[in-house]
């Protein structure tokens, strides 16, 4: 039955080009929820949902807040959030999170929204983070892009690839995170606060 509904949404999002978590992705973050008993979550860019039900799915102690600016995404992720009976437990708001004023602290915070913005979201959230916290991002190899960045036609395209490099030279650059790097899914990033 949740199987279903969830392959409803990957459908949804590939008719509709809604650049959701790739499987390995989305498997490895919910890993690391399990085993690093995360309870609470903070979410820039939720597209329609997905990746925020399945987070909260992990377990019933998990708590999401997410942030996404597209009103109709929003939507339907409040109507998927709805399907799945989880409006208490995933808080999605409508707005630019760059704009978004919170002061609650999360044992995660996940940024997988504008990559041009990467670090300005990185820079803002970090205070939001509980001790031992870690911020994960997504995208990190921009679908090979970033490895093959001569190989990039488009001017738009290239900028926003060097914009990935430049948040990737910030992660390890950053003295305050320690950044671990996956090749999984579209790539991911796990920093977490040097003690
Ligand atoms: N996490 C989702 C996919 C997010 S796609 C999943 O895996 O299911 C990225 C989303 O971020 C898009 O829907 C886009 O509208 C949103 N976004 C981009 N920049 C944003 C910003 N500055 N503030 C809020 N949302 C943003
Ligand atoms: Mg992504």
């Amino acid at each position: 039955m949740k199987n279903n509904m969830i392959e409803e949404i990957e459908k949804y999002a590939r008719e509709n080009d809604i650049p959701i978590m790739q499987k390995d992705g989305i498997d490895f973050m919910c890993n690391y929820i399990k085993e690093h008993g995360v309870k609470s979550i903070l979410e820039i860019g939720t597209a329609i949902g997905y990746s925020s039900i399945k987070m909260a799915l992990v377990n019933d102690n998990i708590s999401v807040v997410t942030v996404e600016r597209d009103e109709e995404r929003y939507n339907e992720a409040i109507k998927n959030i709805n399907k799945f009976g989880l409006e208490d437990r995933i808080k999605v708001h409508l707005c630019d999170a760059l704009d978004f004023k919170i002061d609650e602290k999360f044992d995660l915070i996940f940024i997988d929204a504008a990559k041009a913005q990467y670090i300005k979201f990185f820079e803002k959230y970090k205070v939001n983070l509980n001790k031992n916290g870690v911020i994960i991002s997504d995208n990190l190899l921009f679908h090979g892009f970033v490895e093959n960045i001569e190989q990039v036609r488009s001017k738009n395209l290239r900028q926003l690839v060097k914009k990935l490099i430049k948040y990737r030279k910030f992660l390890e650059e950053n003295t305050e995170f320690k950044t671990t790097f996956y090749e999984i899914g579209d790539g991911i990033a796990v920093s977490k606060k040097e003690e």
